[in-house]
């Protein structure tokens, strides 16, 4: 017997597949994969570690739970979906995926995801990158009043923070404020243009996740809840979140 061949018999873990199955809405269908190949084509992830999507449904489907929840690929998928919609029998390849990354320990989930999430957890904005609430107020009226002195036609350039019972909540990626301030200035723009009743917030402002990206469920959603507490405080209709 090849060395192939051995490994497509070693013992399976028969409760992984049916417990993701079960976890998965409609059972992810992942016993519905016809191999076509339309979820690698797409994948931003294909190749990298030698994997991809159809090569990991069919670890999963021989039970080869070992490679499923050791090989590093699963931090190497974006979340993105693409292989979802590609797929004639919307196997839900990401979802898989989610559930190998919680097969992991804390502690051996990549670093820069944990400290990402845990950075968040631990300001009132949930940044990502650590930033204060002060700072981000800071950054943002600086930048305002810059753009009203230095671009004509923006003299009445607004971006309101904190303005209470406004329609819109927006949340910001940390990045902008930290990094690009600058980036921020477009979106302000068509706002104003379009006279969009919209503020940020002091509390739950960062856009980004990562706790997500680590899977892990209960940080993930505290900081959900962190935001929507900030959106509900604010009295907000619509809560905007560009990521
Ligand atoms: S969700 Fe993951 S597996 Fe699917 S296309 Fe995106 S990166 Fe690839
Ligand atoms: S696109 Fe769907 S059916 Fe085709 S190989 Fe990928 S998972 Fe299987």
């Amino acid at each position: 017997m090849n060395e192939t061949s051995t490994t497509l018999i070693q013992p399976l873990e028969p409760m992984f597949l049916k417990k993701a199955a079960s976890l998965l809405p409609e059972g992810g269908n992942l016993n519905l994969c016809l191999t076509c190949g339309a979820c690698v084509a797409g994948c931003p992830a294909s190749g990298l570690e030698d994997m991809d999507p159809r090569k990991f449904l069919r670890l999963a489907l021989f039970g080869q739970y070992e490679e499923l929840t050791t090989t590093p690929w699963v931090w190497q998928c974006t979340m993105c979906r693409r292989c979802v919609y590609a797929c004639p029998m919307h196997v839900d390849i990401p979802s898989l995926v989610y559930l190998c990354r919680q097969t992991w320990s804390r502690e051996t989930r990549p670093k820069g995801i944990l400290g990402s999430c845990e950075q968040a957890l631990n300001t009132p904005g949930n940044s990502a990158m650590g930033a204060s609430s002060d700072d981000f107020a800071f950054v943002v009226q600086d930048v305002v009043e810059e753009v009203r002195e230095n671009q004509p036609g923006q003299e009445n350039l607004e971006a309101p923070m904190d303005k209470q019972g406004a329609y819109y909540f927006l949340n910001q990626n940390s990045r902008e404020p930290v990094t690009e301030p600058d980036e921020m200035v477009p979106l302000w723009k068509i706002l104003n243009m379009v006279g969009a009743d919209w503020t940020y917030s002091t509390k739950g402002w960062a856009a980004e996740n990562y706790c997500m990206f680590l899977a892990d469920d209960e940080a993930w959603e505290k900081v959900v809840r962190n935001k929507a507490k900030a959106v509900e405080d604010l009295g907000c209709k619509v809560w905007l979140n560009t990521e």
